[in-house]
């Protein structure tokens, strides 16, 4: 037995309190398992074997174990995630968006929109039942009837074909077009959370989707918030970029100020051109005359490091509550659904891709609805995704929250080359994240007794 290289520590008045990242174990100990666990000296503690069960200690390859994790969410054939994009379309244009660039593409077809529900009906025939489904753009209320419409049939259908929905459909939506009527709207055809993304302090109706209006006053967008929450559950996320981030203060108090206290979130804008250094070549620029997508000339993204700073002094103190945390420290099979090979994106077009990054891409797609009686694979792009594995690069395989970030977002090491790992903001924050959850934790004083379990 050994001990593990994801365990943290933080001392408390009644001993300490070790955190197993491959686990997402918390346990109380004595300041002799401490000891022993910092000094490679654990075969004769009474507790080693509730200790091996939290994770603390381990035998063999620690790292075969989350391997094994990660192949075998992969190896489920019973996961469904659909994200369907009936446009690309947008009403705003937000000078960060990766979309820019494919604005002028079609919205879904009649035929599109068949053949959509005919490729859904096929994955579930193949055992698929646990079915997840995001609405997601371009803005997708701007194809509301096609939203309103399908959202039914495609209830239907997963419910004829033996699935369930898990949690309802779900829509990502700027909220320009949220108004309480469409809200209800959406929530009658069985959508039932919308995730909001905001982005600014001001609203310009046109490139910055801020939460007051030029006059101070709650802009549209926050009253379209608040009326939708009658009808829907609503997560917002902020979107930090270089340009914005000086603002987050004020832009969450706003928040707070109009009753949005808790329903709020944070996330880095990120950019590929400019971490990866290339453009990204969507060679499907032959087929669509779209240019390549440049780096941008100035920074637009605030450093992963100093993104982490910024939740930790800005964001965390606003949460109500360690366990706000939690989801921070819960260890992880895959970062998402497009490396386990559940998920498809499909675009206006009817292209299928893995990743919503790859929605307008054709280069990035592996089949198209309507051509898929079963989704023939571009074998191309059906082998980057599954040769695809954070254990391929070093220094997520050195990682100490590699359980945590599983290498994070994999678009850019897919397909753009990256040479940097994508770390998430727990990568420079977890000793923080660890210190402030056990502090408030209630612990039995005894390991072999102890432990808390993050997905709780
Ligand atoms: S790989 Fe990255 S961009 Fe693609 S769906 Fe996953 S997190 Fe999103
Ligand atoms: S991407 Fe970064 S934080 Fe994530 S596992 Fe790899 S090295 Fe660690």
């Amino acid at each position: 037995m050994q001990p593990s290289r994801y365990n943290y520590f933080v001392r408390r008045a009644d001993g300490v309190v070790g955190f197993n990242a491959r686990t997402g174990k918390f346990a109380l100990m004595t300041d002799a398992v401490f000891e022993a666990l910092n000094s490679d000296d654990t075969h004769n503690l009474r507790e080693l074997e509730s200790l091996r069960t939290m994770g603390f200690v381990h035998e063999g390859e620690e790292r075969d174990l989350i391997d094994a994790r990660f192949r075998s969410m992969r190896a489920r054939k019973d996961y469904l995630h659909l994200t369907l994009v009936p446009t690309l379309d947008c009403n705003l244009a937000c000078p960060y968006c990766f979309q820019n660039k494919y604005r002028d593409s079609p919205v879904w077809s009649a035929e599109t929109q068949n053949a959509t529900l005919d490729f859904i009906k096929q994955r579930l025939a193949e055992g698929r039942r646990e079915v997840q489904c995001v609405w997601f753009g371009g803005e997708p209320l701007l194809a509301k009837d096609i939203v309103l419409s399908m959202s039914e049939r495609i209830s239907a259908v997963v419910a004829s074909g033996g699935g369930r929905l898990n949690g309802g459909l779900r829509i990502l939506t700027n909220a320009v077009l949220l108004d309480g009527a469409t809200a209800r709207e959406l929530a009658a055809v069985g959508i039932k959370r919308a995730q909001i993304s905001i982005d600014s302090l001001v609203y310009d109706g046109c490139k910055r989707r801020g939460v007051i209006d030029k006059t101070g006053a709650p802009s549209v967008l926050v009253h379209h918030i608040r009326q939708a929450k009658e009808h829907l559950s609503v997560d917002v996320r902020i979107n930090v970029s270089a340009e914005n981030v000086d603002d987050m203060p004020r832009i969450m108090d706003v928040l707070d100020e109009n009753g949005l206290s808790g329903c709020y979130g944070v996330a880095r804008v990120h950019n590929h051109e400019e971490e990866t250094g290339n453009e990204r070549d969507l060679v499907s620029g032959a087929k669509t005359g779209l240019p390549k997508i440049p780096r941008p000339a100035e920074p637009t993204t605030v450093g992963r490091k100093d993104y982490a700073d910024f939740e930790l002094d800005h964001f965390m103190p606003r949460l109500s509550g360690a366990a706000k945390l939690l989801p921070k420290l819960t260890p992880k099979g895959h970062f998402c659904a497009a490396t386990q090979g559940h998920m498809f994106v499909i675009d206006p077009a009817g292209f299928v891709s893995r990743c919503w990054h790859s929605a307008g891409v054709p280069s990035e797609a592996f089949t198209n609805v309507h051509d898929a009686v079963a989704p023939a694979p571009d074998a191309e792009n059906t082998s980057a995704w599954l040769d695809y594995s954070p254990f391929r690069y070093r220094a997520c395989t050195d990682c100490k929250v590699l359980p945590l970030c599983m290498g994070g977002c994999a678009h850019p090491r897919v397909f753009m080359d990256a040479k940097k790992p994508p770390c998430e903001a727990i990568k420079f924050q977890i000793q923080e994240c660890v210190d402030t959850v056990a502090k408030a934790l209630v612990l039995e004083p005894d390991a072999s007794a102890a432990g808390a379990d993050c997905a709780g």
